[in-house]
């Protein structure tokens, strides 16, 4: 066995070390499986899960990370097959010159397909498009017994296909996938830009005009309180025709501008996300966005992956890390919403990244995190006195119908999660048919007791 290896999520918190294994081929893969000590063995895509899901304190974690070749195009359905260890960035970097687009692309394009579908991640399409697992249409899974089973939302395994779209690498290893496309004449993206004064101008232009929109997303202040207290701006927009381009642009309409300009060397020793830079970083934004702009065309990584530029940016917050707290609530809960926003804003932690968004309805996973309504996403650095706001807000939250995304999660109580998904007892059966020894188990898992 090889020597443990450190992981943590992207937050940097809550580390364990594991021994880290690239198998070679299936063999190998199944060798793993059948030699897994009483920890057990989870997969690991490319880590960009915020808290533990990915980890396997003295177990064993799989990288999968070298599974990444295409299969096969087909452009007339069109779809895509590929093995599950290739990132979304490498894949679109392919599709694009073929005018294909995925379906669903999250905050980040460094993450695989299998951490796509195991965490059934959402874009700024949700509304309209629903998440990564509504566009899968076939996966190939290894099972714990080392039986390879091939699974589709509506036939063969539908089970065990749905548990595993959302189920944290926890049913089984996603080896291949099949994932519808989207045809697109650019990579450029039309967008309209509106800032809002409060929470109420907020919700109600989101309520009102999203629907015009493919992508829709609003940046929120969090650190402003009173009359602003939830000032934004709001970025909407739809893929841009090639006749919607300038000269210029129309040459390269199907360039993937997506250039990274530099990392960041190390963990700073204090980090820079102190109270006073988050709350001058959310005034500045608010003030550098136009009141009211239409029409502006956008490159991807303007519109879709601005954090993408600078790699390891999240070493800008020190050692401690930071807490990304994403929750949801049902669209009739505006006034938990709104209590949820006025306790962060008081608390005295800042957040300079706050998303917020509108989903639309969710699938039939019963772990998948979306659900019609209200969606707030905070980076919030560890300081005293954090669990303590954030197990407050996860009350608010679960009394309002509400839930966290465990892709983002590194602290929540099982006891908690357990009433924020009501159908966990599902998963679980599910679990225990197709893994009845626990073969695969992650920090996230034993937390949760998933
Ligand atoms: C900057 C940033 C922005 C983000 N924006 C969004 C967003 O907009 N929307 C959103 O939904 N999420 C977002 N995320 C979260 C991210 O999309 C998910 O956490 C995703 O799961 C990460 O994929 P990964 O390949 O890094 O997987 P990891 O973090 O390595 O693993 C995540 C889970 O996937 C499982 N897994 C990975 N590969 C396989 C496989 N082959 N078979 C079975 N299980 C597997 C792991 O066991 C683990 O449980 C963002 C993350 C970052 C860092």
């Amino acid at each position: 066995m090889n020597d443990l290896s450190t992981l943590t999520g992207w937050g940097g918190t809550s580390p364990s070390s594991a021994h880290v294994v690239r198998p070679v081929d299936v063999d190998a893969l199944r060798g793993q499986l059948a030699t897994a000590g009483p920890r057990g063995v989870i997969v690991r895509g490319l880590g960009r899960s915020y808290g533990d899901p990915a980890q396997n304190a003295g177990g064993t974690v799989i990288d999968l990370t070298d599974w990444d070749a295409i299969l096969d195009v087909d452009s007339r359905a069109p779809a895509v097959r590929v093995q599950a260890g290739i990132s979304l960035d490498r894949l679109l970097r392919a599709l694009l010159p073929l005018g294909l687009w995925l379906p669903v692309v999250p905050g980040t394009r460094q993450v695989t397909v299998g951490g796509a579908i195991a965490a059934d991640v959402h874009g700024k399409n949700h509304h309209m498009d629903g998440s990564f697992g509504n566009h899968v249409s076939q996966l190939d899974i290894l099972l714990a017994s080392g039986d390879i089973v091939s699974a589709t939302p509506e036939g063969d395994n539908a089970e065990l296909f749905w548990a595993t779209v959302g189920g944290m690498g926890l049913t089984g290893v996603v080896l291949e996938a099949t994932i519808e496309l989207k045809e697109v004449e650019t990579s450029y993206f039309v967008v309209d830009t509106q800032r809002t004064r409060n929470l109420a101008e907020l919700l109600s232009a989101l309520s009102d005009g999203d629907d015009d929109y493919t992508y829709s997303v609003a940046w929120f202040d969090t650190a402003t309180t009173g009359d602003a207290l939830g000032r934004a701006v709001i970025t909407r927009g739809n893929t841009a025709l090639r006749e919607e381009l300038n000269t210029a642009q129309r040459g390269s309409a199907l360039r993937f501008a997506a250039s990274q300009h530099g990392r960041v060397p190390f963990a700073l020793p204090m980090g820079l996300v102190t109270r006073p830079t988050a709350r001058a970083f959310n005034a500045l934004w608010y003030a550098k966005a136009p009141r009211h702009r239409v029409g502006e065309v956008q490159d991807i990584t303007q519109f879709f992956h601005p954090l993408d530029v600078v790699g390891d940016w999240n070493r800008v917050y020190g050692p401690h890390g930071f807490c990304q707290y994403q929750f949801v609530v049902p669209f009739s809960e505006e006034a938990a919403f709104t209590t949820a926003v006025e306790t962060l804003a008081q608390s005295g932690h800042v957040s300079s990244l706050n998303v917020l968004k509108r989903f639309g309805p969710g699938n039939a996973s019963p772990m998948s995190f979306p659900m019609p309504g209200w969606t707030l996403a905070v980076d919030l650095p560890v300081r005293p006195g954090l669990d303590t706001l954030l197990s407050h807000l996860d009350q608010l939250v679960v009394a309002a119908g509400g839930r966290i995304y465990l892709a983002k999660d590194s602290r929540a109580a099982a006891a908690t999660i357990a009433r924020m998904y009501p159908r966990l007892q599902e998963f679980r059966a599910t679990r225990a048919h197709y893994d009845p020894d626990r073969i695969f188990r992650s920090d996230l898992s034993r937390r949760l007791d998933l």
